[in-house]
């Protein structure tokens, strides 16, 4: 019997200059575990010279994630952060109560031709650090534990699986998996993860239980003791999940939290430009309607 309880197809999403590929929220899967949002960016060329940017914006009650595989993005915040994220590092950034920042195509790339390829990820905060202070971290690629196993190659990018922890400092229990092939492999996953565990296949393919699945799609197990998958050579899966929460959340734009009037007021602060504000910048995303 399948051990898949449900497959979310990537569908596009407009970012502004940008075009995205939307995993979750799922109407039929607001959250995996504690991950409530993932977009998938390009892979795109800016042969013409187009820069990435967007401009401030805010977000309250969750932390995001972001994770290269290609090109480079400039993050500033309205703690003082300034630093540039390339493929394999890790930005952790944790909104809390409130934080303001942008991502905008550095410098010494503005003008020129570049690609773009990542994954954007919200991370919703537990109830009882929803409005905790926000802050921001960086790790390098040779930071993450990184290990072969059953042939494969896997970097726990954020959170505790197979016996090893990330530096990231993550808010709840979760994993975050970068799982890459160069042969076809079997991965035993056994019973290493919890929670609620999602599947997400950005390149080749996988065999489970006889059925092939291919890119642009996320498999969400029934329960989290997959067992064993089957990757075929070049793939690249990311396998992420979690301890759910017992509450539901409120996801609003930029905004995600337990209550709708945190919502409600964290638009009324943005209208009212009441968050702190980026050194050096100017411009602000407006509140949609
Ligand atoms: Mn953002």
């Amino acid at each position: 019997m399948s051990n898949i309880d449900l497959i979310i197809e990537e569908r596009e999403a407009d970012i502004g200059n940008f075009l995205v590929g939307r995993l979750l929220p799922f109407r039929k899967k607001r959250l995996v575990g504690p991950f409530c949002f993932i977009d998938h960016m390009g892979p795109v060329e800016f042969t013409d010279g187009t820069d990435f940017d967007v401009p401030p914006h805010p977000h309250i009650g969750l932390s995001t994630l972001t994770y290269l595989f290609e090109g480079s993005i400039m993050h500033r915040d309205s703690l003082g952060t300034a630093i540039e994220i390339k493929p394999g590092q890790v930005n952790w950034m944790t909104a809390g109560k409130g934080i303001v920042h942008s991502e905008r195509t550095p410098d010494h790339l503005r003008g020129k031709p570049k690609g773009m390829h990542g994954l954007q990820i919200w991370v919703a905060l537990p109830k009882d650090k929803e409005f905790m202070e926000p802050s921001f971290f960086h790790a390098g690629e040779d930071q993450l534990p990184t290990w072969e196993q059953d042939g494969v190659r896997i970097t726990l990018v954020a959170g505790e699986a197979f016996g090893k922890r990330s530096p990231v400092p993550v808010h709840s229990p979760l994993y975050f998996l970068d799982i890459q092939s160069t042969e076809r492999s079997t991965l035993e996953i056994g019973k290493e993860l919890f929670g609620e565990s999602g599947l997400y296949i950005l390149e080749g393919a996988i065999v489970n239980d006889g059925e092939r699945f291919g890119p642009k799609q996320i498999l969400v197990s029934k329960n989290p003791d997959l067992c064993a998958f089957t990757l075929e050579p070049g793939t690249r899966v990311f396998l992420f999940g979690g301890e759910p929460f017992p509450e539901d959340r409120h996801i609003h734009w930029n905004f995600v939290a337990t209550e709708r009037a945190t919502i409600e007021e964290a638009r009324q602060r943005w209208m009212a430009q009441d968050f702190p504000k980026i050194e050096g910048e100017t411009e602000w995303v407006p509140l949609p309607g």
